[in-house]
């Protein structure tokens, strides 16, 4: 589609969870709003959420979970239009929500439901739709911008960060925000997988899941978080591994050595279970049982091999055999199974961006310093929360805040 000059209040370039919000809370305002999207489509990326049921909120949100340039300011926005505000917002908008430990889903637990009230209300405000156009420059022209033929008083940038570039974020909001001279902080990969370095014995355990803690080792401790963990052919996953994998990424990517070490048992200390273990191998040999057979209640069988391997016990030995100094590097390992890591996975993988628009770059209505009625929703900025509701709820946040305060006159 070819238009030339046309001209509105705001122009929001991407229309995803962040910008369709900003779109539909600056028109409401009475502002000539468009929205301009690169793909065929608007909001892909929403229907990929929560497993495809969108997992669009946390309560009660806590805004220390979260890191990047903004973690000094998120409380502040969240205490502006946070969870409770968030809702109240869908609500009207016709959406239910419901509530399993803290992560809030659509009522319909379908994330199609929740971009199809977000795609009614850009309809009924009236907001002229751009679709298969995607932006690559932002030119500051007679007291505004122009952006592909479009005239604008001021322009949101809802662009999404470099994660999943399939889904139309594919980091292109980046340029467009240093070519206006704004800072940005190394877009590294987040929430996402890692791949160890000995993948030799991964095998072994590929497709177990076990709950526990896990932390990255550099020097010291820099990061740990508790969950299911998942254990890959090539790796670690699960909530807790994404949960920490930010970290990694820029250990890594400052060319430090990392470990993850996993606690299997975190509820249980060394002392505990050598002694636990010492007493179920003098059963064991009692009743002329295996080690693979005495250890078979304590974790996953495939755990069970995998550490037996790692410090030399040969499972199949009768457990009378298991000396004191095995049961104790058993122990040990069940405490601190580390891995050395190579790498987490790309943007191809990753669910968000750390990094991004520093927030020194924007004020508390999220418009730029340098480029007044430049405004910067979403994931570009440079904050990124864990699973569980974070990264949505910070669209939402952002996208109402900059959207109401473009709105403005
Ligand atoms: C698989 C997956 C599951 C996830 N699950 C959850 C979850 O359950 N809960 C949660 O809180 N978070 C989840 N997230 C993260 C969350 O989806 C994002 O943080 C959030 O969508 C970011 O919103 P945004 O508006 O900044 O960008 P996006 O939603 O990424 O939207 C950006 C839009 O801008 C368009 N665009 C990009 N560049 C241009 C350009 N140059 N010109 C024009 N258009 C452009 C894109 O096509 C896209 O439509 C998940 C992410 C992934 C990948």
């Amino acid at each position: 589609m070819t238009v030339s000059h046309a001209k509105y209040d705001i122009a929001v370039i991407g229309a995803g969870a962040s910008g369709m919000l900003a779109a539909v809370v600056s028109s409401r305002a009475g502002a000539r709003v468009c929205l301009i999207e690169a793909n065929p489509r608007v909001g892909r990326k929403i229907l990929e959420t929560g497993n495809g049921r969108c997992n669009l909120s946390h309560t009660p949100i806590d805004g220390s979970e979260y890191r990047g340039s903004g973690v000094g300011r998120i409380t502040a926005f969240l205490d502006r239009f946070g969870t409770d505000e968030t809702l109240r917002y869908f609500r009207g908008l016709g959406l239910l929500t419901r509530e399993r430990d803290g992560y809030i889903y659509p009522y319909s637990e379908t994330a199609s439901s929740v971009l199809d009230v977000l795609r009614y209300a850009v309809e009924d405000a009236g907001i002229e739709m751009y679709t298969d156009r995607r932006i690559d420059r932002i030119e500051p022209a007679n007291g505004g911008f122009d952006i592909g033929g479009i005239h604008a008083d001021k322009v949101i940038i809802s662009t999404g960060g470099a994660a999943d570039p399939a889904s139309g974020s594919d980091g292109s909001g980046y340029k467009l925000a240093r070519d206006l001279g704004l800072k940005i902080v190394r877009p590294l990969p987040a929430l996402v997988k890692v791949r160890t370095r000995d993948q030799k014995d991964m095998s072994v355990t590929a497709g177990v899941r076990a709950k526990g803690t896990v932390s990255v080792m550099t020097t010291d401790c820099i990061a740990s978080d508790r969950g299911e963990i998942q254990f890959t052919r090539d790796g670690l996953s699960g909530i807790p591994v994404f949960n920490v994998s930010r970290y990694i990424s820029y250990a890594i990517s400052e060319g430090r050595d990392v470990k993850l070490s996993l606690d299997l048992i975190p509820d249980m200390s060394i002392t505990d279970i050598e002694s636990y273990v010492t007493g179920l191998t003098e059963a064991g040999s009692d009743h002329r049982r295996s080690i693979e057979e005495t250890l078979a209640g304590v974790l996953h069988k495939k755990i069970n091999a995998y550490i037996c391997k790692r410090i030399g016990i040969g499972i199949s030995s009768p457990a009378g055999d298991m000396t004191r100094k095995q049961i104790s590097l058993y122990a040990r390992m069940i405490k601190a199974l580390e891995y050395d890591i190579e790498s987490v996975y790309g943007f191809e993988q990753a669910q968000v961006t750390a990094g991004g628009v520093d927030f020194d770059e924007v004020d508390d209505d999220l418009q730029s310093i340098k480029v007044p009625g430049l405004y910067l929703t979403g994931e570009i900025m440079d904050i990124d929360g864990p699973c569980g509701g974070y990264n949505l709820q910070w669209a939402w946040t952002s996208g109402y805040i900059a959207g109401s305060a473009a709105g403005r006159r």
